[in-house]
């Protein structure tokens, strides 16, 4: 045995113990303190831990051998990430490792709302014989409407299928293929709510999740439906989910999550079609067995030298790499985030381009991960960072390609990001002058600050145009701070970035859409 230090600072499952053992000395003290960590982690080459213990910046300040810190499960709020990536330290979790827990659970509600299992189960030990009052409704044959299929969503599809259920999903960033393998049929939102007979959510909760289910999607729900929520409290709206339950319009709901937990005076406990569990859904031994084995193994892997899967931040670079391509890590985190708002459906394919100077590092895959991982952030749950974004991009089914060398226009570097969505393509370019700027926006020359709101339209290059999108702007009070038009011709297509300063909500996009000569357009927040 070498003298590599593995320290044990939360109770884990034996399984990973055993695991570690095989590569390194595995020092258990599951109840050391805060101060005795500082004293005592100076030997250590890893740590795992679960929510106990915290591993703040002077932990991790005080540890010059610690490589890596795992976290036997999936959140990583009792780990300073940042002190940690400052200081080279890998941050490794288990993300999948409740996965197929949570699928069950949802499954275990779903039976109990179909055949009233809760309700029963209190009335039998009420001493009650109630028979004809729980008449029950088979999974078998009915629709299930899964929303999001990731890695959850995806072991509720393959289970339910297994009851003889048709399945449909709606999750805008997976593609059709990707569904296609798993049985699934694709649906935009509306479909899916007009359709489903049972409602699934395994989406995280984003800006664009939050009260995803509310009172206008109820309304066009299948009378009788069932909704099912294991993911994040709040993409359900709580108050609509009542009033649809209680005016019949809605079968009833099972919920392991809640806006506020614990649910203390929400007005749904009082309902007797609505099933309740104390966000358990992760809860099973067998997921902190998995959990513990998982973090071992990449332990293992990183003590071994080898490339953990699940890790959370970037490994330091050189410093002299770093310095020279941190402002295009800046600029290309905004071109990520500018493609990813103005994508319409799945993300099929994404090409970036270093062009001038840029052109000549040898190694462009930090800035490429930054990219990936700005463009997949928003769409998913876990954390993407530099280690695993072309993973998961693979694993969606994007095509990630870095274009042959280009002529920087002028600039001493620029980079330029092509993305090709199931229903557009996107071409942006930027370059770093004291700071990110958009220089061109498809085949339109432009010159735009990398932050704030701003919208982008393509209208018919007509006088009067750019007047009726300025008027319907300012009708929603919504200042214009800075604008520009590019148009290749004449009375062509043109295109207008608008600088706002408020944010420009959905039903405002919809008007604009709408604005006679208007082609289409999109708001993005950068
Ligand atoms: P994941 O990241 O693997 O999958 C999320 C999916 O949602 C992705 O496929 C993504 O494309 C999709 N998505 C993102 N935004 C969307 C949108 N606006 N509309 C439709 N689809 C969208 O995540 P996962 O591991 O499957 O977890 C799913 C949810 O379950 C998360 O909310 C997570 O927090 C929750 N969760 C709950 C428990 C619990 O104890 N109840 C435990 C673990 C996870």
């Amino acid at each position: 045995m070498d003298n590599m230090k593995v320290l044990i600072a939360d109770q884990i499952n034996e399984k990973g113990i055993e695991e570690l053992e095989d590569v390194a000395e595995v020092v258990a003290r599951t109840d050391i303190t805060p101060e005795e960590l500082v004293n005592d982690i100076h030997d250590f080459e890893a740590i795992v831990v679960r929510s106990r213990t915290k591993v703040t910046r002077e932990v991790i300040e005080a540890a010059p051998k610690l490589r890596i810190i795992a976290r036997a499960g999936v959140g990583v709020d009792n780990v300073d990430v940042e002190a940690a990536t400052e200081r080279g330290v890998m941050v490794v979790n288990a993300p999948e490792s409740t996965s197929i827990t949570v699928a069950e659970h949802a499954l275990g509600l779903m039976l109990s709302l179909a055949r009233k299992i809760s309700l029963a189960d209190k009335s039998v030990k009420e001493g009650k014989w109630e028979k004809s009052a729980f008449m029950g409704m088979e999974l078998n044959g009915k629709t299930l409407g899964i929303v999001g299929m990731g890695r959850i969503g995806s072991q509720v599809a393959s289970r339910c299928k297994a009851f003889g259920m048709d399945l449909m999903a709606y999750d805008p960033y997976i593609t059709q293929e990707a569904a296609a393998e798993i049985g699934v049929e694709i649906m935009d939102l509306e479909g899916l709510l007009k359709a489903a007979d049972v409602i699934t959510i395994h989406v995280p909760l984003t800006s664009e999740t939050k009260h995803l289910l509310a009172k206008e999607e109820m309304e066009i729900m299948k009378d009788n439906a069932f909704i099912v929520n294991c993911a994040r409290g709040g993409i359900i709206n709580e108050e609509d989910l009542y009033n649809a339950i209680k005016d019949g319009k809605i079968g009833g709901a099972a919920l392991d999550v809640f806006e506020k937990e614990p649910p203390k005076e929400n007005p749904l406990l009082e309902l007797d079609n609505v099933v309740f569990t104390p966000h358990i859904g992760a809860s099973t031994r067998e997921a902190q067995r998995d959990a513990a084995i998982i973090v071992a193994k990449e332990i293992k892997e990183v003590l071994l030298g080898g490339s953990p899967k699940n890790v959370i931040n970037m490994p330091v670079l050189d410093p002299e790499t770093f310095q020279q391509i941190k402002p295009y890590v800046q600029l290309v985190e905004k071109l990520g985030k500018f493609v990813i708002q103005t994508a319409e459906g799945n993300i099929n394919e994404l090409e970036i381009t270093y062009c001038g100077e840029l052109s000549e590092i040898r190694n462009h895959d930090i800035m490429t991960r930054k990219m990936l991982q700005s463009v997949l952030n928003p769409i998913l749950t876990e954390p993407v960072n530099m280690v695993n974004a072309s993973t998961v991009a693979t694993n969606r089914g994007i095509i990630v390609t870095e274009g042959k060398r280009c002529d920087a226009g002028g600039y001493k570097s620029l980079v330029k990001v092509e993305m090709k969505a199931e229903g557009n393509q996107v071409s942006v370019e930027g370059v770093f002058s004291k700071e990110p700027k958009i220089v061109r926006i498809n085949n339109y020359l432009v010159d735009v600050e990398t932050q704030g709101t701003m919208l982008i339209s393509k209208y018919k290059d007509i006088p009067g145009i750019i007047g009726s999108i300025g008027a319907k702007l300012g009708e929603h009070r919504i200042n214009i701070a800075k604008m520009q038009v590019g148009r290749q011709e004449q009375g062509g297509e043109a295109v207008m970035v608008v600088k706002v300063d408020q944010n420009i909500p959905a039903e405002v996009i919809g008007e604009l859409k709408k604005l006679k000569h208007v082609y289409d357009a999109v708001a993005v927040n950068l």
